[in-house]
């Protein structure tokens, strides 16, 4: 009797503790839920007075082109950053949520990296680096060209601010197999290697005074991989540690049946 008791009472001590846990698990998913909410809330509410503040600078920018200062050309720049930020945490809010679609259509991997460039040929040239481009094409994929434009244009941003001025970025597009290989690849301060399989996660940020001095929260890339892998694509980082320079690759399936053809350079500048 007593050993049957004992039983007994070690089923009602595991049925407990099993209650215990789903209970803890179920606490974990609503706060999570609640904190996905959280962000997407604040994303917005940070985002609103935003769109009038820029459109009020841009106006003033232009209004005051002769008057000679640099305060206009920092707040219409430091508008856009935050912006950019903000930008960043509602799509990885929309994301987290399952609200984010792609309008996808076949896009030609070119006109993207144009884009791209075009987008950061300011910070790029700011910072006195020189950007080359090899396209070789024509490549083409599925994709939505507005995500696919953010995605070369954030790693082209990042090569910019991870490079100490007057650096070296390349950019390189070639057809390998069936895939779209772009390489983006800087003579900047590299990743350290315990850090290579850290990046793309959230938040994680190589600890530096240039990182910091150019601002951040450390969720760039963490998109960057979400929109990629959105593509069916994949992303992965090399560097030969701290001082080194970086090289990101980002691989995507191309449109079957497009021609392939040989490499032909793009614009340097
Ligand atoms: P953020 O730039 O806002 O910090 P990211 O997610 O874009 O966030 O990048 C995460 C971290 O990875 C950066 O803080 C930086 O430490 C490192 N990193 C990204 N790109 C480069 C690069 N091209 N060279 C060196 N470090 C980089």
């Amino acid at each position: 009797v007593q050993a049957a008791l004992r039983d007994r009472a070690r089923q009602y001590l595991v049925r407990d503790h099993l209650a215990e846990q789903e209970a803890y698990a179920a606490a974990l998913r609503e706060s999570d839920r609640r904190k996905d909410e959280f962000l997407a809330v604040l994303a917005h509410e940070l985002r609103n007075p935003l769109a009038p503040l820029r459109t009020g600078i841009d106006l003033l920018l232009l209004e005051n082109q002769a008057r000679d200062d640099d305060l206009i050309p920092m707040m219409s720049r430091q508008t856009s950053h935050m912006v950019r930020l903000i930008d960043d945490l509602l799509d990885l809010s929309r994301i987290s949520q399952g609200k984010l679609t792609l309008r996808t259509s076949t896009v030609s991997l070119g006109e993207v990296i144009g884009n791209a460039v075009e987008a950061t040929r300011q910070q790029i040239e700011s910072a006195g680096h020189q950007l080359h481009v090899a396209v070789s094409g024509p490549l083409h994929v599925t994709g939505d060209p507005v995500r696919l434009t953010q995605v070369f244009a954030n790693l082209l941003s990042n090569a910019a601010k991870y490079t100490e001025q007057g650096g070296q970025i390349h950019l390189a597009s070639e057809r390998v197999q069936e895939k779209a290989v772009v390489r983006v690849r800087d003579t900047g301060l590299g990743i350290p290697p315990e850090m290579l399989s850290r990046v793309f996660e959230m938040f994680a940020q190589v600890d530096s005074s240039l990182g910091r001095a150019g601002g951040g929260l450390g969720i760039g890339l963490t998109l960057v991989r979400q929109l990629v892998e959105m593509h069916q694509g994949s992303i992965r980082v090399a560097s030969d540690g701290l001082g080194c320079g970086s090289e990101f690759t980002v691989e995507l399936p191309t449109v079957a049946g497009m021609p392939r053809s040989g490499a032909v350079r793009g614009p340097e500048f």
